[in-house]
This record gives C-alpha cells, sequence and structure tokens, in this order.
C-alpha cells in the first residue's frame, strides 16, 4: 500500500483522526469523544497503529493555546487552556515519540485554514480568514501566503466588541473576559442566554439577529484590520441556514459603504463564505500541513 499522511483534528469535545493525502484520497477517517489527555492520545495512537499504513508524517490542529515556538522546549504542548485537564499537555512529543515520524502541529482555525487553501474556498488567495463559531469562536489564516503566527497565534475570539447591555443584558461566559467575542457570540455563550442548546432555538428566535450582529462586528473589525480577500465561516452555529445571509447584510451595513471594494458592496456572498471542505476542513487541513512540511 503506497504510504500516505496523517491528519489528527484535535477538537475540546472530539477527536477526528483520518489517513490520506488529499480529499479523495481519504482512506480511513474515525472520531472519539476527548476524555483526558492520557487516555485521549492513546487512542490517536493506537489508531495510527492499526491501520497498518505507512505513514510520512502527522499534522495535528489542535484546540489552544498551545506552544508554537520551535526554540521552546515546551513546544508543541497546550498551554492555559480551559479545558479541564489538558493544560501543559505534550501533544507532538507523546504521538511523535510512539510512532517515530515527524508531527506538525498548528491551532484548529489555521489548519482549517489550510485546508480551504489547498483544496476549498481560499485556494490561490494570498490573505483570508477562517472564523469558526462553536462552542467557543477561533479565528486563524494566511496574510501574503503564510498561515498567521505572531507572539503565538491569532486569538480572534477573543476581540472586545461592543455591547449593548440594555438590549442584551447577558454577562457574557468568557472566564477571561466575559463579554468579548466568544463570550457573548459562542454557542455556549448562546446556551448560557437563553437556555436552550442553539440547536432548538426556532429559526424565528431573538437569539439568531442577535448573534447575527455580534459576529458582523467580530468579522468587521478582522476586516478593518487584516482586509482578508475571503472570510470563511465554519463551525457547528453556522448551520443555521438563516445566520450567514443576516451576518452579511450586518456586516455591509457596519460599514457603511466605506470600503469601496465590489466584494464588499456587492458580492458578499462570495466574500463571506461556508467552508467548501465543510466538516472536513479541520483534518483535511492537518493532511495538507503533514504533507507541506515533509516535502
Ligand atoms: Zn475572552
Amino acid at each position: 500500500m503506497s504510504s500516505a499522511y496523517g491528519g489528527i483534528e484535535a477538537g475540546g469535545t472530539k477527536f477526528i483522526c483520518a489517513i490520506g493525502t488529499c480529499p479523495t484520497d481519504l482512506r480511513v477517517e474515525t472520531q472519539f469523544t476527548t476524555t483526558t489527555p492520557a487516555e485521549t492520545i492513546e487512542r490517536t495512537i493506537a489508531f495510527f497503529k492499526e491501520q497498518r499504513i505507512p505513514l510520512i508524517s502527522i499534522g495535528i490542529g489542535s484546540f489552544g493555546p498551545i506552544d508554537l515556538d520551535p526554540a521552546s522546549p515546551s513546544f508543541g504542548h497546550t498551554t492555559t487552556t480551559p479545558k479541564a485537564g489538558w493544560a501543559h499537555t505534550n501533544f507532538v512529543g507523546t504521538i511523535q515519540n510512539a510512532l517515530g515520524i515527524p508531527v506538525f502541529i498548528d491551532t484548529d482555525v489555521n489548519t482549517a485554514a489550510l485546508g480551504e487553501y489547498q483544496w476549498g474556498a481560499a485556494q490561490r488567495l494570498g490573505t483570508f480568514v477562517y472564523v469558526t463559531v462553536g462552542t467557543g469562536i477561533g479565528g486563524g489564516g494566511m496574510v501574503n501566503g503564510k498561515l498567521m503566527h505572531g507572539l503565538i497565534h491569532p486569538e480572534m475570539g477573543h476581540m472586545r466588541i461592543p455591547h449593548d447591555w440594555d438590549a442584551d443584558p447577558y454577562n457574557g461566559c468568557c472566564p477571561y473576559h466575559g463579554d468579548c467575542l466568544e463570550g457573548l457570540a459562542s454557542g455556549r455563550a448562546i446556551e448560557l442566554r437563553w437556555g436552550q442548546q442553539p440547536d432548538t432555538l426556532p429559526i424565528s428566535h431573538p437569539a439568531w439577529t442577535l448573534e447575527a450582529r455580534y459576529l458582523a462586528m467580530g468579522l468587521v473589525n478582522i476586516i478593518c484590520i487584516l482586509s482578508p480577500q475571503r472570510i470563511i465561516l465554519g463551525g457547528g452555529i453556522m448551520e443555521q441556514p438563516k445566520l450567514l445571509p443576516l451576518v452579511q447584510e450586518y456586516v455591509q451595513e457596519l460599514l457603511n459603504g466605506y470600503i469601496q471594494d465590489p466584494h464588499i458592496l456587492e458580492g458578499v456572498d462570495q466574500y463571506i463564505v461556508r467552508p467548501l471542505l465543510g466538516k472536513k476542513a479541520g483534518v483535511l487541513g492537518a493532511i495538507a500541513m503533514a504533507s507541506q512540511f515533509s516535502r
């Protein structure tokens, strides 16, 4: 059997592992619930060993924050993650030692962005952003053809946005900031504010216009700072079909004609889009990362 790459989408609630080389050559895939670090990483290693497919390398797209500085002694470890028990977990080292092949890591959102760049909605774009709205909110992407890294990596979910306390008296749920974007607009925030799972809220519920407003504020900040050529909006919350058109409309309204570009003025439905790879963006991005670094 020809060799391939391993991809891991390490999420706070579930892990997805796959082996392949591209979207049309995804040979095997599995997913399981994220439990303790020891148990979850052991299960991941066991999956790759059991397949008996020769692996060249593995890419991991992980929840964060993670240490991405190759010169740091804690490179590839999670750092201050609020996920119970997972702080300071040696992700890269443990998997690399067990499988004896190179292991690469980036944030879940940068990894999904890479997948979309390689095979999806961001092909041939040098500067774009991928934002995921799920239990939490994260953002990553590329500037001038390179995945965004700096001090650590972008934490777009934690940007501060205006909060109209009269319209929305909810405090926000971010343990660090209260009413940052994630604190106000993540799936967890929707659930706590309205006392209902987001997917049970009907299309007519005021939750959705409020949600679209907050997300549009976040995207407008991103547009003004990075001037991305496209924004890809993924994650479970975006599965509410009414939400994306509302976000597009509010982004135009909030920018108020200031950015005179046809992508925003006329083609906003092609400017703020869903991931073309859908739910596979993360794991395919991890495979893309493994293959890029191994060349
Ligand atoms: Zn926050």
